[in-house]
């Protein structure tokens, strides 16, 4: 078996029934694993995907609005991989930007993320044998290093994001949960379905990536697979760009 095999492992992705998300399942499960896929809406065409690929998935409804919906989610389930995912952008100026929406943006993107992991690292099984017993893998942003425009509760809660990252990381490498995050650039997905709106914006942004192209999300699926592998066992707290060299430049 190569070190890049997920066979026998149970994953847990938040927002899988589309973008991004729906492409970290469908990459996980194509590796082995056999994918819980949660969100506020049914992940329907993820699974079928999935199945019809020969592969293990299952939908489940996890509204994390409730930052602490998945409390009760993984005790004695056997989860070994975890992907936090989900994530709402809303944007207004800062000068404008009320007090709901910076709410709304940090429960889903921020706290959610926090209390998931910490269930999901409490539930884990023990595997003394195993050189990683778990891996979680948080999706944070190039805003988790930029500011952007008119996504202040975003930008703060994706610089969280990675923080968490090395936070949980420093606390629990030790006890052999592996602790990662990845960067996404700029991904055709619906969350930037305004932007891809915009003719002038897009080509804007596109003229930025060194490597010429938007990202897709199998771009990012696949980042993750290899994180939550037994190949990434030696990665803790890293916050991995998938930008087309957007950061770089
Ligand atoms: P997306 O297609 O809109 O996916 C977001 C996912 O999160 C959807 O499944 C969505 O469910 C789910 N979600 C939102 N609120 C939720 C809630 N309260 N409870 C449970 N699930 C909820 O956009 P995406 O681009 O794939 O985004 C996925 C992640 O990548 C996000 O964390 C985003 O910030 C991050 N990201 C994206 C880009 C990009 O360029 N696209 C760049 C950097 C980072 P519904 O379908 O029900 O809305």
């Amino acid at each position: 078996m190569t070190p890049f095999s997920l066979a026998g492992r149970r994953a847990f992705v938040t927002g899988a029934n589309s973008g991004i998300g729906q492409a970290i399942a469908q990459a996980l499960a194509a590796m082995g694993a056999a994918v819980t896929c949660a969100g506020r809406t049914e992940a329907t065409q993820t699974v079928a995907a999935i199945r019809d690929a020969g592969g293990q998935a299952e939908s489940l409804h996890l509204d994390l609005s409730n930052p602490m919906a998945a409390q009760d989610l993984f005790a004695g389930q056997d989860y070994t991989i975890l992907v936090n995912n989900a994530g709402i952008i809303l944007r207004e100026d800062s000068m404008d930007y009320p007090e709901d929406m910076w709410d709304r943006v940090m429960d889903v993107n921020l706290k959610a993320v926090f209390f998931t992991s910490q269930a999901f690292a409490r539930a884990l099984p023990q595997a003394p044998d195993a050189a990683s017993r778990g891996a979680i893998v948080h999706v944070a942003s190039v805003l988790s290093f930029q500011g952007g425009i008119r996504v202040p509760s975003y930008a703060a809660a994706k610089h969280g994001v990675a923080g968490l990252a090395k936070s949980m990381a420093n606390e629990w490498a030790s006890q052999r949960i592996n602790v990662n995050a990845i960067a996404p650039g700029y991904v055709h997905t619906k969350n930037t379905a305004s932007l891809t709106q915009d003719p002038s914006r897009y080509e804007a942004i596109l003229q930025r990536i060194p490597a010429g192209r938007w990202g897709e999300p199998d771009d990012i699926g696949w980042t993750a697979a290899f994180l939550c592998s037994p190949a990434a066992a030696y990665i803790n707290g890293a916050v991995i760009n998938v930008d087309g060299g957007w950061l770089a430049r």
